[in-house]
């Protein structure tokens, strides 16, 4: 089990979240419900910004990736740490605007970024836009000039390299709906359809090259050749890096089939990459760029957990046992969409050995619908509360309405104290966007 400050077990062998009894808060807040401790998420976005001030003069920012988990609570956590964050549609700048999240300390990415996204990204006078698209450049263009601006923006490339959690590929033609490719000169040719752009300032390069990666080389081999790209535009088109923006992808422990990386850890990966920024550009005499990361599920990923209860219990013999619970693929789509895997504990029960294999089944007309196949659990009962360990990301941000099951709403533990920060729906939500038309009345 998870052996962070995080989590504990404590002396009724409930499990402890952030100081809170997990069973106290199922009581108090009802199933299913996302809880998540604040310090770990504080602690997640100081180290980061910490090892950029201690290692590179502080001369980078940290851009929490929104897409893991978006609400108006954790803009207002980023904001008080100091760090930015990144959007990717309209809806998530709304919420950070919301939040009073300084603009200029955001960044926005998009493959298709919509009109109205990029109308309202220049009306927030936001920081950074990140282009992936000709047409997208066209259009920050024009929406920039209409508005008497210069955007900065940055270019999405793809250096080539992909990661996947304990290996990575590098690949020479590469095949995504993401960024322009070093390698076949695309990325050198919107780099100079940019530079003829007068409402759009150049700042540098993105690239993201994938998520939950344990593979410090991966992220290494990109920064390599980033600055070989940057080095060559520098003799091509005399053009000087500002900006580089390396993207998220950090790994997290989800089961014991994953490292479970402390404080030092991250801060190693981090290390990694700032020395192959600071050895590439004396190699390559270039100045040293700001530089921006985005991690997303590092971040949030461990510091939530998801409480459910136990309901019906099948046993199929033979075959497998089926625990279901009050929530399923509508708060947690993961295990339907990747086959993620998690690891569940007895909340109420949590010093008991773990002595069967079940799959945890949701609540939903689906038979796909699992939380997880072939989860090592004690022997379940009806009742029993069932934390969901590393829920944080990507659990909330990816839940849906479907079978108009209720998302369910988040608390924030705070040093034991539990507030909500995503309220429970109501069936009025529902229905609230319904309407019959006249002849259906
Ligand atoms: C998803 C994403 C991230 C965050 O990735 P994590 O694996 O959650 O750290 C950062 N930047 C971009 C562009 C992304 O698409």
């Amino acid at each position: 089990m998870n052996t962070r400050e995080t989590l504990k077990i404590n002396e009724s062998g409930h499990l402890e979240i952030g100081g809170a009894d997990t069973v106290t808060l199922a009581e108090e807040y009802g199933t299913p419900l996302y809880v998540f401790d604040e310090t770990h998420i504080r602690k997640m976005m100081r180290v980061f910004q910490d090892t950029i001030q201690d290692a590179y003069n502080g001369n980078g920012l940290v851009l929490y990736a929104s897409k893991a988990f978006s609400c108006k609570a954790i803009y207002a956590i980023a904001k008080q740490e100091g760090i930015g964050i990144d959007v990717v549609s309209g809806g998530e700048l709304y919420t950070a605007m919301l939040a009073d999240f300084p603009a200029e300390k955001i960044c926005m990415h998009g493959n298709n970024k919509l009109k109205r996204e990029i109308e309202y990204a220049l009306e927030c006078k936001i920081g950074t836009i990140v282009v992936d698209a000709y047409s997208e450049a066209n259009m920050i263009d024009e929406e920039a000039k209409k508005r008497g601006m210069i955007q900065d923006v940055l270019i999405r490339i793809n250096p080539g390299v992909e990661a996947h959690t304990h290996a990575y590929v590098q690949t020479a033609t590469p095949d995504s709906k993401f960024g322009f490719s070093i390698a076949d000169g695309t990325a050198e040719k919107m780099t100079a359809y940019v530079l003829g752009k007068k409402n759009l300032r150049l700042k540098g390069f993105h690239c993201h090259i994938g998520s939950q990666i344990f593979e410090k080389q991966s992220f290494v081999l990109a920064v390599q050749k980033n600055l070989k790209f940057m080095s060559h535009l520098k003799q091509t088109l005399g053009f000087v890096t500002e900006t580089l923006n390396m993207g998220g992808g950090f790994g997290i422990w989800y089961t014991d089939e994953d490292a479970k990386l402390d404080v030092n850890g991250y801060r190693g990966y981090l290390n990694a990459l700032i020395e192959t920024v600071k050895e590439g550009c004396s190699e390559y005499n270039l100045k040293l760029p700001f530089i921006t990361i985005e991690p997303g599920r590092s971040i949030v990923g461990e510091a939530g957990i998801t409480l459910y209860t136990v309901g019906a219990i099948k046993e199929i013999p033979g075959i497998r046992k089926y625990v279901a619970v009050d929530g399923g693929m509508f708060d947690n789509p993961r295990y339907a969409l990747y086959q993620s895997k998690y690891t569940a504990v007895l909340a109420n029960r949590a010093n008991e050995v773990p002595d069967e294999l079940v799959s945890i089944a949701g609540k939903c007309c689906e038979s796909g619908d699992l939380i997880g196949a072939n989860m090592n659990l004690p022997h379940a009962e009806t009742g029993d509360i069932l934390a969901v360990l590393s829920t944080g990301a990507y659990n909330y941000s990816m839940a849906s309405n479907y079978n108009r099951n209720f998302i369910p709403p988040a608390i924030l533990v705070n040093h034991g104290k539990a507030d909500y920060i995503v309220k429970p729906q109501t069936y009025g939500d529902l229905v609230r966007n319904d309407t019959l038309p006249e002849h259906l009345k």
